[in-house]
This record gives structure tokens, sequence and C-alpha cells, in this order.
């Protein structure tokens, strides 16, 4: 076994693309969704059948009780974590900054900031050499929206991608030296249910002469660069934001 991962938002996705991933090289994989439990189920029998074991557990990564019961879930089945891919997110929607209101950007930030967060400090408490730990790898999926600012589509989503960075770069540092590395992905257009939740189905096809590469990304190019990154490959890598963007 390579080793145990939990994966939030992986009932969909490029957080599905990294579970299945994950199980194929090896990983145990606890596979977090929130409303997608079929999705989920097929995530975790696509991972048995290729041979590694794997639980799906649905938890809101933005309440702190269900992350602690998240955590200890998949402990409880798949023993204890040596990596955690932190993915779960959500844009609120397409708006200009002045349509938004409170409800809106407090639910994105909840989700994917302070949900990240939540996530990851779970994991630092478990892989922290400082508190008897054994070391471990973070992977947080943030955005090159956090870069491009996605001006006229959802700033707002933008800005919660940006705190992903900096909370990436700054937590790399801080646990650096108790056997933990912390980086980052920051996809660029992906073809994902993403952009029909926020009312663009077509977003990525319509903007697709803009990427450089001229085409959107899959998912599994993304989990492809997350799998490097929790792997012994990238071992002297950490606080980095990884573009997987097509040159975007
Ligand atoms: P997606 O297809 O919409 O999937 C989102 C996943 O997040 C689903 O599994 C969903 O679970 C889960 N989720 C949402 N809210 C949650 C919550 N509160 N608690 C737990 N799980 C929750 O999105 P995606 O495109 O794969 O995006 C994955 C990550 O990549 C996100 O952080 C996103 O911001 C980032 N990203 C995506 C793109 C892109 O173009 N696709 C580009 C840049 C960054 P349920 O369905 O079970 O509710």
């Amino acid at each position: 076994m390579n080793g145990v991962v939990l994966v939030t938002g992986a009932s969909r996705g490029i957080g599905a693309a990294v579970a299945r991933l994950a199980g194929s090289r090896g990983y145990a994989v606890g596979v977090n969704y929130r409303n997608g439990a079929e999705e989920a189920k097929e995530v975790v029998a696509d991972i048995r059948m290729a041979g590694s074991q794997a639980v799906a557990v649905e938890a809101d990564v933005a309440r702190e009780t269900e992350v602690e019961r998240l955590f200890a879930a998949v402990e409880a089945e798949l023993g204890p974590l040596t990596a955690l891919v932190a993915n779960a997110g959500i844009t609120g929607g397409m708006r200009r900054v002045e349509d938004i209101d409170e409800a809106l950007v407090e639910q994105v930030l909840a989700i994917n900031v302070t949900g990240c967060i939540l996530c990851v400090r779970e994991a630092v408490r478990r892989f922290s050499t400082k508190r008897g730990g054994k070391g471990g790898a973070i992977v947080t999926v943030s955005s090159i929206a956090s870069t491009l600012g996605a001006a006229g589509e959802y700033v707002h989503y933008a800005a919660s991608k940006g705190a992903v960075d900096s909370f990436t770069i700054g937590l790399a540092r801080e646990v650096a030296g108790e056997g933990i590395r912390v980086n980052a992905v920051n996809p660029g257009l992906i073809k994902t249910g993403i952009h029909a939740a926020a009312g663009a189905p077509d977003r990525v096809d319509r903007l697709a002469a803009t990427i450089p590469m001229g085409r959107g990304g899959e998912a599994i190019e993304v989990a492809e660069t997350v799998l490097w990154l929790l792997s012994a490959a990238a071992s002297y890598v950490t606080g980095a934001l990884v573009p997987v963007c097509g040159g975007r």
C-alpha cells in the first residue's frame, strides 16, 4: 500500500479523478462527498475494482464537527492517514461584484477557505512529527483564478482561492520541519460539472480559444499533478503553487 489519502469533494470532477488515480496507484482512499452519495459509491467501487481499499464518507467540510467526524471515520476504516487532498469547492455562481450579497460570500468562503483550513488542520494534527506523527503530504486545490481574478465572472471565488494560495504558502513554511509538505495546484479551465453548476455549461468550450494550448483541461490532468505532489518524487517540493492551466 502507498498510504492512506483523504480526498474531499471526491464524488465528482477533479476530486473523483484524484481519488480514482490514487486508488490505481495503491493508496487506500477516503472519498468525501456532501450530496453525491451515489457518485461517491461509484468512485469507491472503481477503486476497489482496481484492488485498493476505499470508503465513502458524507461530510460538509465547512462544519468543524463534520470535518472531525470525517477524519475519524476514514481512519477507523482505512488506518492512519498519510495524505490529504483538500479539493472540495464551489464558485457560488457567476455574478459581478455589484450583484453579490452576504449569504453568497459567506457560503463561498465557508466551503473554499474555512473548509480547506479545517481539513488541513486535522491533517497537520495527525502528520506533524512534533505531535508524534510520521509526517505526510497535503495538496490544496486552488485555482488559476487566484491570479487572473475572474473579472466579470466570479471575483468573489477568485478571492477565496487567493486565500487558499496564501494559506498553502504560509503553512508549508510553518510545518516544513515537521515532516509535512504542503503544495497547491492551480487548475485553469477544466471540464467538470462546476461550470454548469455556475450557470455556464458551455464555459470551457466558449473560452477555449483564449487558452494558449487551445483547449480545456481534463480532470485526470489535474489528478496526475496532484499525485506527483503527493509522491516521494516531489520530496523537496513544498510551498509550491503549481499551475495546471494550459498556459492561461
Ligand atoms: P465539481 O465537479 O463541482 O465537484 C465539486 C466537489 O466538491 C463535489 O464532489 C462536491 O460534492 C464537493 N463539495 C462541494 N461542497 C462541499 C462541501 N461543503 N463539503 C464537501 N464536499 C463538497 O467541481 P470541480 O471542478 O471538480 O472542482 C474541484 C476543485 O477544483 C474546487 O475546489 C474548484 O474550485 C477547483 N477548480 C476547478 C476548476 C475547473 O475548471 N473545474 C478550475 C480551477 C479550480 P457533492 O457533489 O457530493 O455535493
